[in-house]
Parts: structure tokens; C-alpha cells; sequence
């Protein structure tokens, strides 16, 4: 069998950390697999689902290094629904309701002072013909609704029935049917809520393992069902738990909230944001892997927690430093070149400076600050002022070998007497404007004599 999963968002946003979690976990079981990925649209809410925004989760996916193997929109696929449509109602397990929204209102609060279960209690199946060309003579138009099994022969006397399925991430579930109202399946107006067209899909684009976040665990006792009235073979699934913010608010894709969007331009390496993805609520140590096959190999769907997960954005700055300080040039080189970062002492000055940035392009500020002197000059006092023009007095002839710094700050030492702080922080001022940053040992060669002189305060 081959494995095949899916990421299945509807394109009403633009997705989000979380969402890049479920599509990242099918991502790395389909390589951990050799699988194939599907990508597929639930725009069959055609009012709500933007092509842009469907264009918009494949550059994020693109982004994250994800491929999909095909592209799919349920837009495109209403005859195929429709023919399961027919297919359920010819064995009699879906059926006309035309209760309106506040009818079933009503009927669930009665149902809850008696004490019974707020579930859908069948009355549509008790129509009489006569009161069915009633409401069709009103210009009522029905919903239809799927019937769970959950009952011997009769179904206004449903019994404990239990599904079970043995979960990726959550080991053994169990459902009962009988707990559950009879799912709507479609509307009045004839639209499909997202239930049956996934179903329909997933058996139709033989998706073996459906991966997806734990708040559709209860819909998967329903779908389990209709896969079985379809006549097919449920497929395995998994359902990890939710992000949510420090503050425990769940993400949303209408809000744009830590957007991948965002957080690319934002500066965060996809490889950090990806690493968190999948790495947070999990037993694993959160780290930046290199890339996804790296992450994969730490990928464990059951090594997932069940309870949902704080996000701290902060955390992707430590994995975005961390990847920047293992960076090789090239890997850098290109996107150094974009931001005007090239020539002969480009790669010396990468591995001079990867070590002390956040992102990728901080390397711009230092660049500058190699090739033209500090950005904002520093003040000194007159005694550091005097320290300096010694120091600066001494700074060896050219050529340079590596050891220039050493010999120049050794110079500098036996010239004033200063060691330590008081001997380094005036320099490390002077050279380049800031009180911290790489070793001047490795940003020296890179200014040269000529422009190291240029700094003499
Ligand atoms: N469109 C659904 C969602 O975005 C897909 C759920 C599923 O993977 O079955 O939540």
C-alpha cells in the first residue's frame, strides 16, 4: 500500500503556524514513508474560499519546503459528491429534514429539561407524506441528514454503539453513535458542509492515513461511518493536538495571527518556523533541524502530547539564531548577494558575523559597518580618546597574516598598560560603533589598514 495523506485547509485565510503544523506532520510521515502528499482545497464554501488565498497556502508550503505531489479543489468536484449523494439516498441512509434552526432549538432544550441527550431526536423520519407536501407547498426545502448506525431496527431507538480506532497520536479511541446527532450532511440550498465531500475524496484519491489537528475528533466516529455506508475501508488517522497562544487563545487563519506570512517577513527562516511546528507539544527537545529530512527523522506522530500546546514566538528567534550560526556560506551566498553583500571578502565576512544574528539580513547593518565604519560614531572620553590615537599608532604595516589582531592588541598593551575591558571595549567602540558583536579578531582582516585607520577617533 502506498501511504497517501493530505493537507486539507479551506482557502478562507492564510495559514497560520498551526496550520503549517498538520500540514508539516503530513509532510514528514509521507517522507518518513516514501508517501505522497496531496494538497487539497475544501473550498465547497464558495462564498468564504478565495483562489488567492489557495495561492497564497501553496507559496507558504513552497516556502516551508513542502511539494505537493497534486493539487486538488473541492470546487471542482461537486458531481462526484453528488453521485454520493445519490448513492447514500438510495440505501436509505440519508434523509429529508425540514426543521428550521430554531425549531431544533426548541426541541433540544425540551430534550435537556428531560433529561435526554441534546441529540437530534429523528423526527424527520415520522413525516407523514401529507405534512412533507405541506412543508414543500410553504416553499420549505429540506436539509439532508446522514443516519448513524447506532440502532437495530428501529431508529427512534438508538443503543450504545460503539466505533473504535486506533489513533496515530492518541493510541485507542472509542465513539459512541448513539451520542452523536445524525450528522447534516447537506443544506437547503443544497451546499455540502465539509463532512461527506472529504470522505468522498479521501476514499476517491485513496488516502490511507488522514492527519489532521484534534479538533475534528469528533467528527471522525461520523466519517468513519460514511466511509462504511460508501462500502470502503475507513483510512487510518491521526489527530495531533492544537497550538495555542502563550495566553492559551487558539490561532486563526481569519485573524492572521503568527501567519507564515508573517513571520517571513518578519525575518524567521523556514526551517526554524518548521522546527517549532512540529517540535513544540511534542516529547522531543524543541531544536533547528537543517532541513525537513533532518526533522523528519525526529518526527514521531505518537510522541505528540494530547493536550494543546503553547506557542511561544519568542522561541523561533532562538532557532532562527541557532540556524544562522551553523549557515554555511553557501547556503548564505545568494540571499547575501541579493542584499548586496558580495565579492572577495563576502565569505570571510559571513563566518565572521553569522554567530551574532538574529536574521539574516542584520548581515546588511555589519556589512555596512565593515565596509564603510560605524553607523553611529561613539563618544569617548578624553582619556580613552588619548588611549586610542596610541593604540592606533602601533597598528601593524601590511601585509596582514591571521595573527594581526593579536600582535596589534599585544602592541597596544605594552604602548598604555591597559588590559582587559578597558583595553578592548574603546577599540571594539572605534572599529564598529556598538559595544558588542563578532570577534574583531575576525572583522579586522576584513577592514584592512587602510580602513581601520579611517577610524581613528
Ligand atoms: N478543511 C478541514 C479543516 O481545515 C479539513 C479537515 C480534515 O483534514 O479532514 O479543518
Amino acid at each position: 500500500m502506498t501511504v497517501t495523506v493530505r493537507f486539507a485547509p479551506s482557502p478562507t485565510g492564510r495559514i497560520h503556524i498551526g496550520n503549517a503544523r498538520t500540514a508539516l506532520f503530513n509532510w514528514l510521515f509521507a517522507i518518513n514513508y516514501k508517501g505522497r502528499f496531496i494538497q487539497r482545497f475544501d473550498d465547497t464554501d464558495i462564498a468564504r474560499s478565495k483562489q488567492e488565498y489557495a495561492d497564497s497556502i501553496l507559496y507558504d508550503l513552497h516556502w516551508l519546503g513542502i511539494f505537493p505531489d497534486v493539487t486538488e479543489y473541492q470546487s471542482r468536484r461537486f458531481d462526484i459528491y453528488d453521485a454520493a449523494v445519490e448513492r447514500l439516498k438510495a440505501a436509505r441512509v440519508l434523509y429529508a429534514c425540514y426543521e428550521t434552526p430554531e425549531e431544533l432549538d426548541l426541541r433540544r432544550k425540551v430534550r435537556r429539561t428531560r433529561g435526554l441527550p441534546p441529540v437530534y431526536g429523528r423526527e424527520a423520519l415520522t413525516l407523514t407524506p401529507e405534512q412533507v407536501a405541506e412543508y414543500q407547498s410553504d416553499g420549505r426545502k429540506p436539509h439532508w441528514r446522514f443516519l448513524l448506525p447506532n440502532f437495530t431496527s428501529d431508529p427512534l431507538q438508538p443503543e450504545r454503539t460503539d466505533v473504535h480506532w486506533n489513533d496515530l497520536v492518541r493510541g485507542e479511541e472509542t465513539v459512541d453513535l448513539a451520542s452523536l446527532s445524525d450528522p447534516v450532511l447537506v443544506r437547503e440550498d443544497g451546499t455540502y458542509l465539509y463532512t461527506l465531500p472529504s470522505v468522498v475524496d479521501d476514499i476517491e484519491m485513496g488516502v490511507s492515513h488522514v492527519i489532521r489537528g484534534d479538533d475534528h475528533v469528533t467528527n471522525t466516529g461520523v466519517q468513519i461511518a460514511i466511509f462504511k455506508a460508501l462500502g470502503a475501508e475507513p483510512p487510518v488517522f491521526g489527530h495531533h493536538n492544537l497550538l495555542t497562544t502563550t495566553t492559551g487563545e487558539g490561532l486563526s487563519k481569519r485573524t492572521g495571527a503568527l501567519s507564515i506570512e508573517s513571520l517571513r517577513q518578519d525575518g524567521i527562516e523556514p526551517m526554524a518556523v518548521a522546527s517549532l511546528a512540529v517540535l513544540v507539544g511534542t516529547s522531543e527537545n524543541v531544536t533547528a533541524a537543517h532541513d525537513l529530512n533532518e526533522l523528519a527523522s525526529h518526527f514521531d506522530p505518537a510522541a505528540t502530547s494530547k493536550s494543546a500546546s503553547k506557542f511561544d514566538p519568542d522561541e523561533l528567534l532562538v532557532l532562527n539564531r541557532a540556524l544562522m550560526h551553523h549557515m554555511s556560506f553557501e547556503d548564505a551566498r545568494d540571499r547575501l548577494m541579493v542584499l548586496g553583500i558580495s565579492g572577495d571578502k563576502a565569505e570571510a565576512f559571513w563566518l565572521a558575523v553569522r554567530g551574532n544574528l538574529d536574521r539574516l539580513s542584520d548581515a546588511v547593518a555589519w556589512w555596512r559597518i565593515v565596509s564603510e565604519g560605524p553607523q553611529e560614531p561613539a563618544e569617548f572620553s578624553g582619556e580613552d580618546r588619548d588611549f586610542l590615537n596610541q593604540a592606533f599608532d602601533v597598528l601593524p604595516e601590511e601585509p596582514w597574516n591571521g595573527t594581526v589582531w593579536k600582535d596589534w592588541t599585544g602592541k597596544i598593551k605594552e604602548a598604555t598598560g591597559r588590559k582587559g575591558k578597558p583595553l578592548f571595549m574603546p577599540l571594539r567602540l572605534a572599529l564598529t560603533g556598538r559595544t558588542s558583536g563578532p570577534e574583531l579578531s575576525d572583522l579586522l582582516p576584513l577592514m584592512g589598514r587602510e580602513g581601520t585607520l579611517a577610524r581613528r577617533p
